[in-house]
């Protein structure tokens, strides 16, 4: 029996879901990929490499020379490079890739969201809707808020943020999954009269937007990027499987 190897794309809980489901299967060899953004990840079962591939060119020649038979882009929804990078390298070296995307959260009636294309968009929002802001938008990207000096932030991410940040920020280092009764405290402790989200969708991180619909918090909510033209997704660990499972041998 050959062995097949599959390269998943990591760095959400899906992805270290799927890899530990396919380390287990014998007629499999799995490799995960994590690009060494967090200082201490979680890592996932089976060979794990870190680091960047060096663009689309340098993950084709990692699948060729490391005789990828299928790729799983199991990243991030807002990872939205490394998911091109995928879809070229993919279609270069005529390796099957899938993209493993959780599906958007959808709103439900009492929430007061207001989607936005870009975390600029979200800023721009905010004056109109509320000055103390909990920002779940990940350490990246605190720059698109510097000029808001008048609001305060209570900017929550795995690792510290780095400068620029806006001038009334206070970090709250946490790593999901939250749960309602933290994710209610967290906003009345501080104050929160808006949120700004990415739809990243999933449970882990969920619990935010129903706290925000009980206690009548607006929420700025980013829309996530398209997938690259032609990519195959499947919504869950299940579905990654099941098209594995259908490739030829
Ligand atoms: P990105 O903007 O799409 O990618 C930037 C570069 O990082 C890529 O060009 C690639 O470098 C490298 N890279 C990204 N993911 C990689 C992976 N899994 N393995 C190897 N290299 C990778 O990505 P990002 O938004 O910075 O996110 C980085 C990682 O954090 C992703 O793997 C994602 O799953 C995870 N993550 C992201 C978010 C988010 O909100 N963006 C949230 C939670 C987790 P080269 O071009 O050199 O190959």
């Amino acid at each position: 029996m050959s062995v097949r190897h599959v390269l998943i794309l990591g760095g959400t809980t899906e992805a270290r879901r799927l890899a530990e489901q396919l380390d287990a299967a014998p007629s499999l060899r799995v490799t995960s990929s994590l690009a060494g953004r967090v200082a201490e990840p979680r890592l996932p079962a089976g060979q794990v490499r870190i680091g960047g591939f060096g663009g689309p060119s340098g993950l084709a020649a990692w699948l060729r020379e490391q005789r990828v038979d299928a790729l799983i882009d199991a990243t991030h929804p807002f990872a939205g490079t490394i998911s091109r990078n995928a879809a070229e390298a993919a279609a270069e070296v005529h390796v099957p890739l899938l993209a493993l995307r959780r599906p958007s959260w959808v709103p439900v009636p009492g929430d007061r969201w207001h989607p936005v294309d870009s975390l600029a968009e979200a800023a721009d929002a905010l004056p109109g809707l509320g000055r103390r802001v909990f920002l779940t938008t990940g350490r990246q990207g605190l720059a698109a808020f510097t000029h808001l000096t008048d609001h305060f932030f209570l900017a929550r991410s795995v690792d510290a943020p780095e400068a620029p940040m806006p001038p009334r920020t206070e970090v709250l280092l946490d790593r999901g999954p939250f749960t309602l009764d933290g994710e209610r405290a967290v906003c009345r402790e501080y104050r929160i009269d808006v949120l700004v989200t990415k739809d990243s969708g999933g449970a882990a991180t969920a619990p935010k937007l129903k706290a925000a619909r009980e206690l009548g918090i607006p929420v700025v909510i980013v829309r996530r990027p398209e997938l690259p033209r032609g990519v195959q997704a499947a919504p869950d660990v299940p579905g990654a499987l099941a098209w594995l499972a259908d490739l030829p041998s």
